[in-house]
């Protein structure tokens, strides 16, 4: 028999160890709830759920081929050896099948479970699912993983030019084992059920997954490029959710990506090519994760940085994570990370950029709460995320570049739709006072709505002094305008 332990790869189709897996034999599927372990990885309630209704769809699915899907708790990932030795014991497994995942402690507790299995004479195969490429597979000239991320991409490319990686094959149905599926947790002790309307916003299963990527890769990913900005558009394809826990695979959306443009990654029509790119840079923070595994430790890329004398400013913090900043743009988008569970790209940098230069609070602060409110949060894109809009990265803004909030906010959401829909107090601002009310002086401000906490332009020249007098100053990189 073989056992199929399910991580973040919460899906039936084009899943490379349940393929493997079932293709050997009678099968049986495992899914450990580890709560202890979530929270000490600051996952987010909304995601927690969102895991746990994807488990229940996928259960259904599985069950539709008889294999059995197996609930099994192991609060800490110390506890998995244990927990999956004994099921093995008392199923008679002779393998178990899981795809590789990422990060120090994922890469811990998978090297102590096999060694455990095979003390036992159990097998313990790995597969590479959650990536196009295998971290350590994209290397330059002299074997070292890259820090840049045109010269990673050129690498990919290339490979891909090569040889495309292909789409597995989903199991067949196999005769029905005694054994029954367990009951899938509608919720788990210590993280809250979110809000129906969050819920709603994302349906858990392969088949919603599916149709995103499909309407995407069919309409809107021609404008991508030119309406992925705009956080009041609906320019992107809203399928990180789905990408984190595994419902949808990198395989998956590059082979819809490429039909849409003719086979063609590098050329062709440019929003499809820009969304590749994106993939790409997922691809690129899970590689940095692996080959510089400081960042799997909070500390950051640029070691110098360590160094920040970063304020200690709990109000001001509180402000930023409260959405009452009074610079609407900011508010806005927090407003949306906590209602939604998720924030627009271009927002998270215009956020994270706000609460690391014009707060100069310590980007880890930033990072975990993102990380505590996102139903997408991903460590390695979290923190690449963070890093790049701190300058303490790879590749990152480079220090001097700071992002001003009210002129992204009129170049982004120039109408101000965004910051009124998610700050309906502003409702009655033109355009052009929406994005700063303090220009309105205090006697026509808008009543419930807060003053600036801080000072655009001295705050800029504080980041700045504070970037400028680290002991060696990092190098420009590439980036964003
Ligand atoms: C401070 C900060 C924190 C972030 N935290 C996360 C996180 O926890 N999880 C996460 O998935 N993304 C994170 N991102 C990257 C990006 O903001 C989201 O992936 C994107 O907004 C998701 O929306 P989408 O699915 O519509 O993306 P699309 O624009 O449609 O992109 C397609 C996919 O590519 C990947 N992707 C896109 N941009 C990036 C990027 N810059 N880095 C890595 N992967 C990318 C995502 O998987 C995304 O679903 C962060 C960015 C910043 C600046």
């Amino acid at each position: 028999m073989q056992l199929i332990w399910l991580r973040s790869d919460l899906r039936l189709h084009d899943n490379t160890a349940l393929s493997a897996a079932a293709s050997r034999g009678p099968s049986v599927a495992v899914y450990l709830l580890s709560p202890q372990q979530w929270r000490e990885h600051d996952d987010a309630p909304c995601k927690v759920d969102f895991w746990l209704r994807n488990l229940s769809e996928l259960s259904q699915a599985l069950d539709e081929l008889n294999i059995p899907l197996l609930i099994r708790n192991a609060p800490c990932w110390d506890d998995a050896p244990k927990v999956l030795l004994e099921l093995c014991q008392q199923l008679k497994i002779s393998a178990v099948h899981a795809n590789e995942e990422y990060g120090i402690h994922e890469s811990r507790r998978d090297d102590v479970v096999a060694e455990a299995l095979k003390l036992n004479g159990i097998d313990f195969h790995s597969y590479l699912d959650q990536l196009l490429f295998k971290p350590g597979s994209v290397l330059t000239k002299t074997g070292t993983y890259f820090q840049v991320f045109s010269q990673f991409r050129k690498v990919c490319y290339e490979r891909l030019h090569r040889s495309l990686p292909t789409l597995v094959s989903a199991p067949m149905a196999q005769a029905k084992l005694n054994i029954d599926s367990d009951h899938i947790p509608s919720s788990v002790e210590g993280f809250a059920t979110p809000g129906a309307a969050l819920r709603a916003l994302w349906p858990a299963g392969e088949t919603e997954a599916r149709r995103r990527l499909d309407t995407f890769a069919d309409a809107q990913i021609d404008y991508y490029k030119s309406e992925r900005d705009f956080p009041a558009k609906p320019g992107t394809s809203q399928l990180s959710a789905y990408l984190a826990a595994g419902v949808i695979s990198p395989r998956q959306c590059l082979h819809a990506a490429l039909q849409s443009n003719q086979g063609e990654f590098e050329s062709g029509k440019v929003g499809a090519v820009t969304w590749i790119n994106e993939l790409l840079w997922r691809e690129f923070y899970k590689h940095i994760l692996v080959g510089y595994p400081r960042v799997s430790r909070h500390r950051a890329f640029r070691p110098e940085t360590e160094a920040l004398a970063w304020r200690d400013a709990p109000q001001e913090l509180a402000a930023w994570q409260e959405a009452r900043t009074g610079l609407p743009i900011i508010d806005a988008a927090m407003r949306q990370l906590l209602e939604t569970g998720w924030m627009h790209n271009r927002l998270r940098m215009v956020v994270a950029m706000f609460l690391t230069k014009n707060l100069l609070i310590d980007w880890r602060e930033g990072e975990r709460f993102f990380m505590r409110h996102l139903i997408d949060g991903d460590l390695a894109a979290n923190n690449g995320g963070w890093q790049w809009s701190s300058s303490t990265g790879t590749d990152s803004a480079p220090y001097f570049r700071i992002f001003n909030p009210i002129s992204q906010s009129e170049k982004f959401d120039s109408e101000g739709l965004f910051i009124k829909h998610w700050l309906p107090e502003l409702a009655g601002l033109n355009k052009k006072d929406v994005h700063n009310p303090a220009n309105l002086g205090g006697l026509f401000g808008v009543a419930d709505y807060p003053s600036p906490i801080v000072n655009l332009s001295t705050s800029r020249t504080r980041a700045l002094a504070a970037f400028k007098n680290l002991p060696s100053r990092q190098s420009a990189g590439g980036g964003y305008e």
